[in-house]
């Protein structure tokens, strides 16, 4: 009888401060109360008291409540009821595991400001990969509902879009459809961008399902809307959290992926001085490693004090002892990056007589999306960075992101190289541990003209490694 957590140290604090709820079975989701982090700063009780409030909410209108059954039976006749008294945010799921662990905690947050349910689509993996977060009644869509089959064909050409009715001046406060469709990918135009104007929210407010499908993490720009400027501020007063507090509160591993998680901590991790993270994404879609790359990672880790140089004049230490180890967690696509750092580290002593034991776990070569075993170790992987110290991460990568932020991690970021030569500097640090939105619009709702929403709160500004993205600091 093998508990896969058995031997790592776990904080004591289950319930993370009451961020999480009480009353889960611990055997089917061992990773939800056996943190091996604890969090970074307290959750406002305001915070903690909206989530039970959601809670309570969901178990009211989840899957196959008499409210969710009346809601439904609308969506089918396309008359609203007037009594429908549960509304609800449908999470379409769309794109790498990065961007819909960021777009499910984007979701999640429009629900609670909305007072909405959120519902996620299982797409083909889901459920592999994630426990269940709200107790008593399932977030997962159930199979049944009659709009499954139509997520796919959706897009901004479908007459339920949001900005195509718009376009078509179809929208009006006398006929209020059952359901919208919100395209919020990264290739969205004007219209849809709407949707992050208060005078469109008080439309959307009365429709009872918004159906979403998203790329992005979007929060940023809901902190520039008047709607929700107030009730975002109680809830997060320490605003840089946002991501971490939620994505703690969301995203606990199946035991399945803990188990991933767990036996390499144990094997690779748990027993050194310090834990250095370092995930390298490389967009370029030739095989590589490339050399430009490699020397952009030692670069940065050298220069800015993160891993010691090596001694390739002398070369000849060594004596077994008690040195400061640190255990060095890699993760990339390719297994070059990893194999030329390790093996500096075997060949060379370290100016610092640290020692230093280079890992990666898996090396896949490339992006296989559809393919469970496959995500479930990029999941791992994950989560594994965010169990770090120092983190370095690679620009434009939501897949580092998600590890800063489930961290509480301010990483050291690698600008992304053009042209195949490494920036200079390699790095910078981030200027906190929030995620960037990639395709915020650049709008000013109210004088209805273009405008640098980077420029317009101290608290939303443009991002270090996308110029024009929009991150919470
Ligand atoms: P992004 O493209 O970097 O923003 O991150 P996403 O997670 O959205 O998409 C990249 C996908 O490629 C991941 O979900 C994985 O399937 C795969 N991938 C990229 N980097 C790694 C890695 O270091 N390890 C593993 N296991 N998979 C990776």
């Amino acid at each position: 009888n093998s508990d896969p957590s058995d031997s790592v140290k776990f904080i004591k604090d289950k319930l993370l401060g009451g961020l999480l709820a009480a009353g889960f079975d611990d055997g089917s989701c061992l990773s939800r109360y056996h943190s091996v982090k604890g969090l970074s700063g307290n959750p406002s009780s305001y915070l903690i008291s909206r989530l039970r409030k959601y809670e309570a909410l969901h178990k009211k209108c989840g899957p196959y409540t008499e409210s969710y059954n009346k809601t439904v039976k609308d969506l089918s006749s396309g008359q609203l009821s007037e009594s429908s008294d549960c509304k609800y945010v449908v999470w379409i799921s769309f794109s790498g595991l990065g961007n819909r662990i960021l777009t499910l905690a984007s979701a999640f947050l429009y629900a609670l400001l909305t007072n909405r349910v959120l519902l996620v689509d299982h797409g083909v993996d889901m459920a592999d990969l994630f426990c269940e977060p709200i107790p008593d009644v399932s977030w997962f869509l159930p199979p049944d509902f009659p709009l499954n089959s139509q997520f796919h064909g959706f897009n901004q050409k479908s007459d339920q879009c949001h900005g195509k009715m718009l376009k078509n001046k179809s929208v009006t406060n006398s006929k209020v459809p059952s359901s919208v469709y919100l395209h919020l990918v990264h290739d969205y135009d004007d219209e849809d961008k709407l949707f992050f104007c208060d005078e469109e929210q008080n439309f959307l407010q009365k429709v009872p399902w918004l159906l979403m499908k998203t790329d992005t993490y979007f929060i940023p720009s809901l902190f520039l809307m008047s709607s929700f400027d107030q009730e975002l501020s109680n809830l997060f007063p320490n605003k840089e959290k946002v991501f971490h507090f939620l994505g703690r509160y969301l995203f606990h591993p199946t035991n399945k992926v803990w188990g991933f998680v767990t036996r390499y901590y144990e094997a690779y991790l748990a027993n050194v001085d310090e834990r250095v993270g370092i995930q390298i994404r490389v967009f370029d879609t030739r095989p590589g490693p490339f050399q430009y790359v490699l020397d952009q990672i030692l670069a940065c880790t050298l220069k800015e004090n993160l891993l010691p140089d090596v001694d390739k004049k002398h070369g000849i230490t060594g004596s077994f002892g008690r040195s400061k180890s640190k255990a060095v967690l890699m993760t990339s696509l390719s297994s070059g990056y990893f194999e030329k750092i390790r093996d500096m580290y075997w060949e060379y002593p370290t100016l610092t007589g640290e020692v230093i034991g280079v890992y990666q776990p898996s090396h896949e070569g490339y992006q296989q999306t559809e393919k469970q075993i496959h995500n479930q170790k990029a999941w791992a992987e994950m989560y594994l960075l965010s169990l770090t110290d120092v983190l370095v991460t690679s620009s434009w990568s939501t897949f580092g992101y998600v590890a800063q932020g489930l961290g509480g991690l301010k990483p050291w970021i690698l600008y992304k190289p053009e042209n195949e030569t490494a920036h200079d500097p390699p790095c910078r640090r981030a200027m906190s541990m929030e995620p960037c939105f990639h395709a915020p619009p650049l709008y000013d709702c109210k004088a209805k003209r273009g405008a640098d929403t980077g420029a317009v709160v101290p608290h939303v500004r443009h991002c270090e490694d996308m110029n024009w993205g929009l991150k919470i600091v």
